[in-house]
């Protein structure tokens, strides 16, 4: 009951909505006793919905209180009508909420990692889970680069905590993980995801600014590194495949090439998108066969069979460029290119009925499928180190 609450909070389906939706946690501070009573005014507008932390008695300390999505926008204006000094210290409750508590419930294998902050400040957390020391072969699991794609954030929270409570009691992740490192960040757009909670369900890029256009924002997966001028991107800042002025612009982006390079033994990298059914490696760039080809399409067709024995969901699986369009400036090229010979991209659930508005009952089963291509993946990781 606790996941379907939860999942529903996250996708905002059709039923249990808006549980913690784009929730968010100001931290106000009143500098004197005028401002303590504008506050305490606040509290009484029962129509905001305000939930007080803490309550506005001093000027010596700031006050934290949650504001619901549909108050934001009132909560801001009076606060800054007022000249109350505010800043936003959690951005969407309930999924910072989990990745806090999945660390915490199983502090001797997970830790949370900042690797870097959005382009609107918010932190870009990573999950780590390792039972040693150093800077062991590791696997990454990138989860809603593209924020419309929610089913994928969801997906990657619930792997998240199954990743731990598996651990020691499920053979085939003990083994990956008495071996390797896994890196996971489900949230990989952070900007983007709020504005899909809040502004535009169907925004799909970062929200940065571009000199000189009215349109907002970069597609994270043309900006990587990796044949960046190529076919299947544009340089039209309003298009939504727009790569960016330069690789790497996107500081979303940018936070993980740094992690990854500094760590330098990855060996995984794994990016999980919606929506088509698809299980896609290199290259996006040309739809010229990558080295790699053959065992990196049987690894994809082993994971894809598995994926459907749960629950017959079909997958088709290939090079990105002739599954689906060429696609230049991706992440998994990058990866590929840089030497993470095991490259794999994930277009999950559906394949065009529900497309990004998946209902709230296919959100477990998908998790669930996912996860179970996902194990076969990272054992033929395991057993093939390079
Ligand atoms: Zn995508």
């Amino acid at each position: 009951m606790r996941w379907l609450l939860f999942f529903a909070a996250l996708i905002g389906a059709s039923y249990c909505k808006e549980k913690f939706n784009g929730h968010q946690v100001f931290q106000i501070k009143a500098r004197d006793g005028n401002q303590i009573n504008k506050l305490q005014e606040l509290i009484n507008m029962e129509n905001f919905k305000l939930n007080f932390w803490k309550l506005p008695t001093t000027t010596e300390r700031p006050v934290d209180v949650v504001v619901p999505s549909g108050s934001l926008k009132l909560v801001k204006s009076f606060l800054e009508s007022h000249g109350l000094e505010y800043s936003i210290s959690i951005q969407d409750l309930q999924l910072y909420h989990e990745m806090d508590s999945i660390a915490s419930d199983y502090p001797n294998l997970v830790s949370q990692l900042k690797i870097g902050y959005s382009f609107e400040k918010r932190p870009l957390y990573v999950l780590k889970f390792s039972t040693g020391e150093g800077k062991r072969p590791a696997i990454w699991l990138n989860a809603g680069i593209h924020s419309r794609e929610w089913i994928t954030q969801a997906t990657g929270i619930w792997i998240a905590r199954k990743i731990a409570s598996d651990f020691g009691n499920e053979p085939n992740i003990t083994s990956i993980l008495d071996k390797m490192d896994i890196f996971l960040m489900p949230v990989a757009n952070p900007d983007g995801y709020v504005y899909s909670q809040t502004k535009d369900r169907f925004w799909r890029k970062t929200r940065s600014h571009t000199l000189g256009s009215r349109c907002v924002g970069v597609d994270p997966n043309r900006n990587w590194n990796a044949t960046f001028f190529g076919q299947g991107s544009s340089d039209e800042p309003c298009s939504e495949v727009y790569r960016g002025p330069k690789p790497n612009s996107e500081v979303e982006v940018k936070s993980v090439v740094d992690f990854i390079e500094s760590h330098g033994n990855f060996q995984s990298f794994i990016d999980i998108h919606s929506y088509s059914q698809l299980l896609m490696y290199p290259y996006g760039y040309t739809c010229n066969n990558a080295p790699d080809f053959a065992e990196l399409d049987e690894v994809g067709k082993h994971a894809a069979q598995a994926l459907y024995s749960l629950f017959g969901t079909r997958y088709r699986v290939g090079p990105i460029c002739s599954t689906v369009y060429p696609a230049s400036g991706s992440s998994i090229d990058w990866a590929y290119e840089n030497g993470i010979k095991y490259a794999f991209t994930f277009e999950l659930r559906d394949t065009g009925r529900y497309g990004f508005l998946l209902p709230a009952n296919q959100i477990l089963p998908t998790a669930q499928e996912t996860w179970v291509a996902l194990q076969v993946i990272m054992k033929h990781v395991k057993d093939h180190l390079y």
